[in-house]
């Protein structure tokens, strides 16, 4: 090898997948760091209550993604913090990653920068985001107590997110753009257990106005086609978006495939088209997204990062 590098691997994303990641790769003796631009823990952070996690039965985001990154340190990770500006790849096949501070160079990089919600797509999102319109129950619903929310969405974390909220807020409307759940059926009947939760079935949320907090809703009914519009008193509501995820493929863009739900193809060696370049959690195009698939593909990236350093004799 003629590069002498600090780290062998860098993980970027410090979410379940990373610091998975970076414990599987510190105890194949790898000298891996994790650079994360928050707290660790990723998307898992604002969740207050993770219950499928097998043999914890429960604990908070925050707890677990901690607990993960101390994991993985004991076992020799380090954590940078600083948010990624670029990753270029060399002409020798190294990746450089350029950072507020300065740049790390590595030969082995895994990408595990999770995703970022969705929006609803719908007229006066932009205009009232964080002032009416909020994308975390955990993060803002403290400022809903005793009014009426709204949760866009019909998924796992559209359920999650109005189940949390239905403990705060006098009232939880669910506006589900179909005649169905797209959550389980066990996640439904916990929806269904709260006296304060209803559902809107077959509706849209397509446009919300006023000034300076939101006042009014226009709902579409998707079966009809019906356009009605609801006014509220400035500041009795709130609106919760929860309509899935886009993958944060931005940095790497130009070195891997994308799927059409825009995450990261990869085989399951978790190895993008680049080689050297795993990608790992939420960020990878995948059939589900959970605390536990992410861990498992950072096992798998980091341990697959390792024969490739090895077979292409780049360890020191
Ligand atoms: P999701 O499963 O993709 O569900 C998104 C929901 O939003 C669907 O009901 C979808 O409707 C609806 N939707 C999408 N775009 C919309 C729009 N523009 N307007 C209105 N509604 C829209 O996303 P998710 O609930 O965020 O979950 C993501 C992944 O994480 C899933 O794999 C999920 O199982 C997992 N997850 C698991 C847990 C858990 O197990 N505790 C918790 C959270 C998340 P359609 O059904 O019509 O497409």
């Amino acid at each position: 090898m003629s590069k002498s590098f600090t780290y062998d691997v860098a993980i970027v994303g410090g979410g379940p997948a990373g610091y998975s990641a970076a414990l599987y790769a510190a105890r194949a003796s790898l000298r891996p760091v994790v650079i994360e631009q928050g707290m660790p823990g990723g998307q898992i952070a604002t969740s207050d209550e993770i219950d499928n996690y097998p043999g914890i039965p429960n604990i908070s985001g925050a707890e677990i993604g901690t607990k993960m990154q101390e994991h993985a340190e004991a076992a020799g990770s380090k954590t940078v913090y600083a948010m990624v500006t670029g990753i270029e790849r060399t002409e020798d096949g190294t990746f450089k990653i350029k950072t507020g501070q300065d740049e790390i160079e590595v030969p082995a990089l895994i990408a595990a920068m999770g995703a970022t919600p969705r929006p609803g797509g719908f007229e006066g999102e932009d205009a009232f985001r964080g002032r009416g319109i909020s994308y975390c129950a955990t993060c803002d619903g403290m400022f809903y107590r005793n009014k009426h929310v709204f949760v866009i969405g019909g998924g796992n974390t559209a359920c999650e997110e109005a189940i949390y909220l239905s403990r705060i807020a006098e009232k939880v409307t669910m506006v589900v753009r179909r005649d169905e759940f797209r959550a389980p059926r066990g996640m439904v009947q916990r929806v269904e257990k709260q006296d304060n939760i209803d559902v809107m079935f077959e509706t849209s949320i397509v446009k919300v106005a006023g000034g300076p907090m939101p006042t009014e809703i226009t709902f579409r009914n998707n079966a009809t086609g019906d356009l009605t519009t609801e006014t509220f008193e400035p500041g009795t509501f709130g609106i919760f978006v929860a309509v899935g995820y886009i993958p944060s493929v931005d940095l790497v863009r130009d070195l891997v495939e994308t799927a059409p739900d825009g995450g990261i193809v990869t085989d399951e060696l978790m190895a993008t088209k680049t080689p050297g370049l795993y990608a790992a959690g939420d960020i990878r195009h995948t059939v589900l997204r959970q605390v536990i698939t992410a861990a498992a593909d950072g096992a798998i990236a980091a341990t697959n990062a390792y024969h490739y350093l090895e077979e292409s004799e780049l360890l020191d």
